[in-house]
């Protein structure tokens, strides 16, 4: 689904030259898409990356990644290194929680995304995640930036949940500078007035950053719900504005989850909702191909 350049975006956006479009670039630069071993993020595919908020143990990351991996998902996420709210809240199992990931990978043949909140973590994780998650929190952590531009794997840069588009861009320009080019920008809800949800969705957040930047852009609906029950909706959403994947909490039983339950879906809730998304991405390839016809009948142009 094609936006037309906005003329104040391309002012905005043209100096992060290497994550931006621009007048000069919009027709002849290609999109970015990143292999992620046979997954492509921001090529025809629509990328589902899921998994639990933190891994917690052998059983519940392996029974989960079978689940979301029965359901359609080609990515296992989950968290190793947590970066929580209170500093009394589970902090994750650390290197322990990286080698189940690693034995889930070897089990379902999933794609591993975990975070990393410290610079000096990069290349512990690098051994074994195939993407590289940066956090809300972490999205102006320049020191880490700078690191991730020399790990040798793709990078999931979340939008810092005070920060404009602008600035999600100037980060994904410093990891880009630091010479890693492989970059997946991730919508994540931002903070605003509204106490309903945890965070409010911006929706458009999706087809501006589409236009404005060649990188991939995912949506995680289960930070800007911050419940459940809104997960799915806001999943459909994503997939008609375009977006290239989402990235969804699951957990075998969200009651008992250490951290963020509320918004995590069961093993039932995430599959129904991989099955209803079908017609929506269908939605999404129609209006593409509507376009020209509608030029046809107006004769002119
Ligand atoms: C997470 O992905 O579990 C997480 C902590 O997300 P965010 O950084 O968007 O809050
Ligand atoms: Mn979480």
């Amino acid at each position: 689904m094609a936006t037309l350049m906005n003329p104040k975006w391309n002012g905005q956006f043209s100096c992060f030259d290497l994550v931006a479009k621009t007048d000069g670039n919009t027709g002849g630069r290609s999109r970015t898409v990143i292999q992620v071993r046979d997954i492509e993020i921001g090529g025809n595919d629509f990328v589902v990356m899921a998994g639990p908020c933190a891994v917690e143990s052998e059983d519940q990351l392996l029974r989960t990644a079978e689940a979301v991996a029965e359901a359609g998902a080609c990515m296992l996420r989950g968290g190793a290194y947590k970066p929580r709210s209170s500093p009394y809240a589970f902090q994750g199992l650390g290197v322990e929680g990286l080698k189940l990931l690693r034995k889930a990978r070897e089990t379902t043949g999933l794609a591993i995304v975990t975070e990393v909140m410290s610079e000096e973590d990069v290349e512990l994780i690098a051994e074994y995640a195939d993407v590289m998650q940066v956090g809300t929190r972490s999205m102006e952590n320049y020191a880490l930036l700078e690191k991730l531009g020399t790990c040798g794997r793709p990078v999931l840069l979340k939008r810092g949940m005070t920060a404009t588009l602008e600035e999600l861009l100037r980060s994904a320009q410093v990891i880009a500078m630091a010479g890693n080019p492989q970059i997946i920008l991730c919508e994540r809800g931002i903070r605003t007035f509204e106490t309903a949800t945890r965070n409010t969705l911006d929706i458009a957040a999706v087809p501006v950053l589409k236009t404005v930047s060649h990188l991939p852009v995912i949506v995680d609906p289960s930070h800007a719900a911050g419940i459940r029950c809104l997960v799915p909706a806001l999943a459909r959403a994503a997939a008609v504005v375009g977006a290239d994947g989402l990235l969804v909490e699951v957990h075998p039983h969200p009651e008992e989850a250490l951290s963020d339950g509320n918004q995590s879906l069961t093993f039932g809730e995430f599959r129904e909702m991989m099955d209803d998304l079908q017609p929506y991405l269908a939605i999404q390839q129609a209006a593409r191909q509507f376009r020209p016809r509608l030029v046809a009948v107006g004769g002119t142009d």
